[in-house]
């Protein structure tokens, strides 16, 4: 019988198994192969493969550094915000590291105590509670497993089974498909471009420079003839200058977006929810590490208060990160409304003056190519 089971070993279900696997007995069970290092089977999980502040703030809490291996270039200082409707953009300064994701989440599971059990290429298939002890099953090489366990966290992501089997408990975030495409390139992006388009989608796109690939990616309604959206978008950008050389790969994933916080499902009993499978994750962009991070600490600081309702301890736990979510919330409107955003650029507030050759700052705002970098 184990203490916990956690399902998904992400950076939220990796953290929970660090944090308490020197103090409890967990089983790790995750469909990909992320404990193989250099196997080549596939296991990235799409990704833009930014850690932005929030996420480099926790893991300076946890005492961790990002090994140079998991980082690619360029680092990124800026965002380039393109407003496609308004014809209009500005540049803010914004300190990102840029990861190989892949890696990222390799090396986060190889942070996970050796007492743990790590069951990769296992997927869960059910889960049932029987005498407060709950039967969980899943496959692992086509053969099915049965474990016990007094607790099930479900770290599963986006497309969470747990969550799904515990429903209906909340009303689920809305759900968007998510599609990047690598493109070889010689030309250098050194920003990460967040563009807005009503007419591509109500969330937002984007292009990020991994070495000599640049990454196009947008997140869209499933079902609004996805992939023709993505097709649109890299039309629009290419009659905006940016250069596509020849597809190297793709990847696709579905992404939350809680619109109220009712939406975010803690879990239920002795089943919890951490990271995206809760619906942990920024509404106005995405960014979902802070959250996976923040969560698995929130839970596991509540297992180990030992309390009779640890559900009721992991919402105490994560008071200050819905507060987060709800300000996120409220920012949302201005980025994602026409109109009010275009005030918001207008303003010029927090953005930086892009110096062009000749000495001068560029301040016009309106939308045009730079090539090859910042400065043109
Ligand atoms: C295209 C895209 C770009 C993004 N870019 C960024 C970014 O740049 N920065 C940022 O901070 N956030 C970004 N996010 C959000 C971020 O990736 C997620 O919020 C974060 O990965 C959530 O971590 P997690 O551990 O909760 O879930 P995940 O990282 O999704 O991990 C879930 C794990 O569960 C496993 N799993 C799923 N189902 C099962 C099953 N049935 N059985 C066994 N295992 C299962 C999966 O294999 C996976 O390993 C992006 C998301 C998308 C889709």
């Amino acid at each position: 019988m184990y203490d916990v089971v956690i399902v998904g070993a992400g950076p939220a279900g990796a953290t929970l198994a660090r944090l308490l696997g020197h103090r409890l007995k967990i089983l790790v069970i995750d469909k990909r192969q992320l404990l193989e290092k250099g196997s080549s089977v596939r296991s990235e999980k799409s990704c833009g493969g930014l850690i932005a502040p929030d996420a480099q703030q926790m893991l300076a809490r946890f005492g961790l550094g990002v090994p140079k291996e998991i980082l690619t270039g360029p680092q990124i200082f800026t965002v380039r915000t393109m407003d496609i409707q308004n014809d209009f953009e500005r540049y803010y300064q914004r300190h990102y590291i840029n990861i190989n994701r892949e890696k990222f989440d390799k090396w986060l599971v190889s942070l996970i105590p050796s007492e743990v059990h790590i069951a990769s290429g296992a997927i869960l298939k059910s889960f049932e509670t029987v005498n407060d002890v709950i039967k969980v099953q899943y496959t692992r090489e086509g053969k099915e497993q049965t474990v016990y366990t007094k607790l099930l966290a479900g770290a599963d992501g986006a497309f969470s089974t747990v969550r799904r089997k515990l429903s209906p408990v909340t009303p689920a975030p809305k759900t968007y498909i998510t599609i990047q495409e690598f493109y070889q390139t010689d030309s250098s992006y050194p920003y990460f471009s967040a563009i807005f388009d009503d007419e591509i989608t109500d969330f937002y796109s984007w292009t990020i420079t991994k070495n000599d690939l640049l990454v196009l990616g947008t997140a869209v309604s499933p079902k609004n003839q996805p992939y023709e959206k993505f097709l649109a978008l890299k039309n629009k950008l290419f009659s905006k200058g940016f250069k596509f050389g020849s597809c190297v790969k793709r990847t696709g994933s579905y992404l939350l977006r809680p619109g109220r916080l009712n939406e975010i499902c803690l879990g239920k009993g002795n089943v919890a929810l951490i990271g995206e499978a809760a619906g942990w994750i920024s509404p106005s962009s995405a960014e979902g590490l802070s959250y996976a991070f923040r969560s698995a600490n929130a839970l596991a600081d509540a297992i180990q208060a030992q309390p009779d309702n640890i559900i009721a301890e992991y919402e105490r736990n994560t008071r200050s990160l819905r507060m987060n979510i709800r300000l996120k919330l409220l920012k949302s409107p201005v980025m994602y409304h026409s109109f009010l955003r275009k005030i918001a650029m207008k303003s010029g507030f927090m953005s930086i003056d892009i110096v062009q050759g000749n000495g001068e700052a560029e301040k016009n705002g309106r939308l045009k190519c730079y090539e090859n970098t910042l400065i043109p």
